[in-house]
């Protein structure tokens, strides 16, 4: 059933008349080695986040449409295949996923580098232990504000005591990395990023404060009242906790820009898919929960791989269908503008952040 996909994968050329790489490796054509992938294992979710969700939670939840394990697993056989350095687990929420541990344990025994996770850290109290036992690297916990009450609304309902306990759990169970991720929202804690800095300074955690990107209900209308600046945050955590000093870049910062404050062990990053664009560095791709292979988060073009799994691909057909999509339709960069807008209608909890 691949066999197009295979024919492509020695057919396709760049304008410069260059052929598609050699099989081991995912390149696109703007000379990108893509080496990570962020993997939705669910469009569902216990918080319901302005930003990112409807406020009637995914309607899009439907198990016959997601993918089974021993799809995910064909998957991530594939593009172990093609050199994949990076897998994370997001969602939707990852750890509400029954399979979870199954497919860490999975991915560590192919050997896949560096293994991490997006969460909300609302379930961590009971899974962080057994996430660091299955070889978990690194995790990165969402935390917007320390007021409970905006806390809840911002979640629509979310307890922030029990993420605080999460985020504990996760230091006391020995998770290597820990990054707490704060996206930045005017209106609920442009005044408060000091505080986010400092709890995770006490703490020793890394923080990394994000621009909110106009999708789902972040969409346009929002960002006009919502959107706070990287730079803008930077300027007003300097005001409170010192200046910023910049990190030597490092080859898992990913689009972050990094700080660190004199005597702190912990990094400040900020992303700013707005403000700055990072797209040339981009070594990424997405896999939604239903199978759709999804280039860029600000960019319609996918491949839906589900067909594919169903009709029987073996890992080579799948793997010569993934080369073939993101060396012809990985676009150069996301349409996202500051001023401009161009916002997306999907929700990001489909598409994991
Ligand atoms: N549920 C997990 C969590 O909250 O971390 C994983 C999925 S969530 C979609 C992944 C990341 O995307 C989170 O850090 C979240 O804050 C971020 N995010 C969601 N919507 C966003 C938006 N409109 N702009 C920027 N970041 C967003
Ligand atoms: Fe759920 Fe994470 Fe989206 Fe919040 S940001 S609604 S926790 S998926």
């Amino acid at each position: 059933m691949a066999d197009s996909a295979a024919d492509d994968a020695t057919s396709c050329s760049t304008a410069a008349g260059q052929s598609i790489p050699a099989a081991g490796e995912l390149w696109d054509q703007f000379g990108r080695r893509i080496t990570y992938l962020r993997l939705s294992l669910t469009e569902h979710c216990n918080f319901r986040c302005q930003y990112c969700s409807p406020a009637s939670g995914t309607p899009f939840f439907d198990y016959a449409d997601h993918l089974r394990a021993e799809e995910i697993e064909l998957v991530l056989r594939s593009f172990h295949a093609l050199g994949l350095q990076h897998l994370r687990f997001t969602g939707g929420e990852p750890l509400i996923h029954p399979q979870l541990l199954r497919y860490v344990q999975f991915a560590r025994e192919l050997q896949i580098g560096k293994l991490s996770l997006s969460t909300n850290g609302y379930l961590l109290d009971r899974l962080a232990e057994p996430l660091a036992a299955a070889g978990l690297n690194s995790i990165n916990i969402s935390l917007d504000t320390l007021d409970a009450e905006t806390f809840a609304r911002v979640t629509r309902g979310g307890r922030l005591q029990r993420v605080l306990q999460g985020i504990d759990c996760a230091r006391a169970a020995g998770i290597p990395r820990i990054k707490l991720n704060v996206v930045l929202l005017r209106r609920v804690n442009a005044h408060s990023l000091p505080e986010l800095v400092e709890y995770a300074l006490a703490r020793h955690l890394d923080i990394r404060f994000i621009e909110t990107m106009p999708l789902g209900s972040a969409g346009i209308a929002s960002q006009d009242t919502e959107f706070f600046s990287a730079q803008a945050a930077r300027a007003s955590i300097e005001a409170k906790v010192g200046k910023l000093i910049p990190v030597a870049s490092s080859r898992d910062q990913g689009p972050a820009r990094l700080y660190t404050l004199a005597g702190a062990g912990s990094r400040i990053g900020f992303i700013t898919p707005l403000s700055n664009n990072f797209c040339a560095s981009c070594n990424r791709v997405r896999l939604t929960a239903t199978g759709r292979l999804v280039y860029c988060l600000g960019q319609e073009a996918g491949l839906e791989l589900r067909p594919l799994l169903r009709g029987g691909a073996s890992v080579e057909e799948l793997s010569a269908a993934i080369t073939a999509g993101v060396w012809r339709d990985k676009p150069e960069r996301h349409l996202f503008t500051v001023d401009r807008g161009r916002s997306s209608k999907i929700f990001m909890m489909r598409l994991g952040g």
